[in-house]
């Protein structure tokens, strides 16, 4: 088993607890995705023995292959990158959640593939909230409409909103971002009728920020597993 993973998963739920203290959250609410692209499945399975039970991956096809080697492990999978319509395929069959829906193509795509396994497939919209054009998502403005042809879809369950801060030095920068995506999942849970939506926000330089304003959902790569030479 790998110490220093088993310390920093430590670490970072040590720092969720406080942040979720902090804002007078139940730290329990708040599932440690393991952000697993670009780390083999021996380290995968250290960091399952140190206690991950969800895995994030990025790439479809990549990510097929470490799940036919640990099928039998329990855990969850989440598909959190890009994903583009002729890999909805690969994805489908073992993540339960995917995150970064952003168009009724790709919402379509996964309707039918899940309806020929014979599943309902829990997807989050990706927003884009900050406006910079490298990133992905849809606008806020656009979610609202895509909420309703989503709900149209039998083999879907919309279960959530996603995104991604810009990577700045000081995270108090961008929590105004993991606040309007709050504002926003607020504004469905009422106009729809939900009980609950997950905020999936919140990676290595921004979780504890993200936690203060409401994450359900935090992806964290770095921070257990070391910096990736991507
Ligand atoms: C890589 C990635 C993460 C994790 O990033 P770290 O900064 O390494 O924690 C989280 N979310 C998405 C969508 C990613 O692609």
């Amino acid at each position: 088993m790998s110490i220093s993973i088993c310390d920093n998963v430590r670490d970072v739920l040590r720092r969720i607890e406080k942040s979720a203290r902090r804002a007078g959250r139940n730290p329990k609410e708040v599932t440690l995705i393991g952000v697993t692209k670009t780390v083999d499945v021996a380290r995968m399975l250290s960091a399952f023995e140190c206690g991950i039970t969800h895995f994030g991956e990025n790439r479809a096809q990549s990510a097929r292959k470490k799940w036919e080697e640990l099928k039998d492990l329990p855990v969850t999978w989440h598909f959190i990158g890009n994903l583009q319509r002729n890999k909805v395929k690969y994805v489908v069959r073992f993540c339960e959640f995917i995150h970064s829906v952003e168009s009724l193509e790709l919402a379509r795509e996964i309707n039918k593939r899940a309806e020929q396994l014979g599943k309902v497939q829990k997807i989050m919209i990706e927003v884009n909230i900050s406006g910079e054009e490298t990133k992905h998502g849809i606008k806020p403005e656009e979610v609202e409409n895509l909420v309703m042809e989503i709900e149209k879809l039998p083999n879907l369950k919309f279960v959530g909103l996603m995104t991604m801060a810009p990577f700045v030095e000081d995270p108090e920068e961008v929590r105004w971002i993991f606040r309007k995506l709050r504002e926003l999942r607020d504004d469905i849970l009422k106009r729809h009728g939900y009980d609950f939506l997950h905020l999936s926000m919140g990676m290595t330089n921004d979780f504890e920020v993200a936690v203060e304003e409401g994450a359900t959902m935090v992806r964290i790569g770095t921070a257990i597993f070391g910096r990736r030479d991507e």
